[in-house]
């Protein structure tokens, strides 16, 4: 059994949850292989290493000194190794560092990439790990994707000994040169070190004991989802829900490698398990997944006598967005009629282009805007060729006086998506959340 652990940002806070986390490790075997985030906020009001180190790197661009930034990265870390009393000399490597930021001579990515690189060398001494750099294992291509054959042949060439730590977030480029992922990426470290190894499973660790069904600043304390499939989950993050780095379920997915989200400060609770396709049921009568959503859409709406019968309207109109780098998000229809949703961000600063543009290309009878829609999605995997669902979810939001603006479902039946005004966004999450999920 062998169990890849991720470990994010919070997790990696200060001494005690180093300490959280060598019982989790050790408490069970399978746990051989730990990938680390930089350390995160200890508390609301803290900042992450990683903000910090973006922020040295800002300021000496603008030769401004960082003196002081500098020395609250190292002490955080100098703190954690005198706390857990380690015997590692980070202070030649802290001024040496200083050094090449002074002399501008160090890239954004590299110095950033040092807060991960720090935990995990903590880290690897703390649990009597052996260490593993990134740059050792994780290769990028040119382009800027990972080059996947070189890395997990790589990573199963490296590893050695009892287990390893390594650091999140970075790898190397083909001239030699420290590359990061976006931001949160050490997860995506987590899945690739997980399909190399062809691991049992892949933990990612966290503060929250799981994907939450609904929004917690919406809904008092919403459940957990126990299980989500990946295209579930898709869904959800697509919708709204913040959830993991978009980037880490393709290397897992593709080796089926379940993934468990769990709660570093709650590690008895089973957190969510993430998977292809679960074969049986615990909850036959709970048929939504969770509850997500946007605010802040443009609902386009235009209609024209006989459009139903004439060939590329869509087209037309959906070319005219094109031309202005205007993704669509939804295009909900009816006989003479067709809406297309987008985010107003989007839209806003071609508005009256994309208007005129329509008007004169399109020539519709009617052409309307609506602002201030909120996106609501309900998903879940067992509403599939259930009759009598989307009803239910209509008749909860009817009594409760939400009006909707929109309704957009997709023959997967995997979700039910509807716009209501932004106003009624929160309301229209906890009516569904009430009747269906509680
Ligand atoms: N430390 C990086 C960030 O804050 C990467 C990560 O934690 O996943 O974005």
């Amino acid at each position: 059994m062998l169990k890849v652990t991720k470990f994010g940002g919070s997790s990696m806070a200060d001494a005690g949850q180093y300490r959280k986390i060598k019982e989790i490790v050790n408490s069970d075997r399978g746990r051989r292989v730990v990938v680390v985030s930089a350390a995160g906020k200890r508390c609301k009001d803290d900042h992450k290493i990683t903000d910090l180190l973006y922020l040295c790197h800002a300021h000496t661009q603008y030769g401004v000194d960082c003196d002081r930034i500098f020395e609250m990265i190292t002490s955080r870390y100098i703190e954690i190794r005198d706390e857990l009393d380690l015997k590692l000399d980070l202070e030649t490597e802290f001024a040496e560092l200083k050094k090449r930021l002074d002399a501008k001579a160090i890239s954004q990515d590299e110095l950033v990439s040092r807060g991960e690189y720090f935990s995990a060398k903590l880290m690897a001494a703390f649990l009597g790990f052996q260490f593993v750099d990134a740059v050792d294992w994780i290769k990028f291509k040119f382009d800027g994707t990972v080059d996947q054959e070189a890395t997990y042949a790589a990573l199963k060439k490296v590893l050695k000994g009892k287990g390893v730590v390594t650091p999140g977030f970075y790898g190397l480029m083909p001239d030699g040169n420290i590359r990061t992922f976006t931001r949160g990426g050490s997860d995506i470290t987590g899945a690739l070190a997980a399909a190399a190894l062809d691991a049992d499973v892949y933990e990612n660790w966290t503060d929250v004991s799981g994907i939450l069904m609904a929004d917690p600043r919406i809904v008092d304390d919403p459940m957990v989802i126990p299980e989500v499939t990946y295209d579930e989950l898709r869904e959800l993050s697509y919708s709204g829900a913040q959830v993991l780095h978009e980037g880490t379920i393709f290397p897992v997915r593709e080796k089926n490698i379940p993934l468990n989200i769990r709660n570093t400060n709650a590690p008895n609770d089973p957190g969510t398990m993430i998977r292809e396709r679960f074969s049986g049921d615990n909850d036959p009568d709970r048929f939504i997944t969770g509850i997500t959503g946007k605010k802040d859409f443009t609902i386009l709406h235009l209609s024209k006598r006989g459009m139903s019968n004439e060939v590329g309207v869509l087209r037309k109109i959906l070319t005219v967005l094109e031309r202005h780098g205007v993704s669509v998000d939804y295009a909900p229809n009816g006989i003479d009629s067709v809406s297309v949703v987008m985010p107003s961000a989007a839209i806003a600063p071609c508005l009256y282009t994309v208007l005129g543009e329509i008007q004169q290309e399109v020539k519709p009878d009617t052409l309307d805007v609506y602002d201030q829609i909120a996106v609501v999605a309900a998903v879940g995997r067992k509403m599939a060729f259930r009759p009598g669902i989307s009803g239910k979810i209509f008749a909860a939001l009817g009594q409760a006086d939400i009006n909707i603006r929109m309704i957009n479902q997709g023959p997967d039946e995997l979700n039910i998506i509807f716009g209501v005004d932004n106003k009624d966004f929160a309301h229209a999450i906890r009516v569904l959340y009430n009747s269906f999920v509680k």
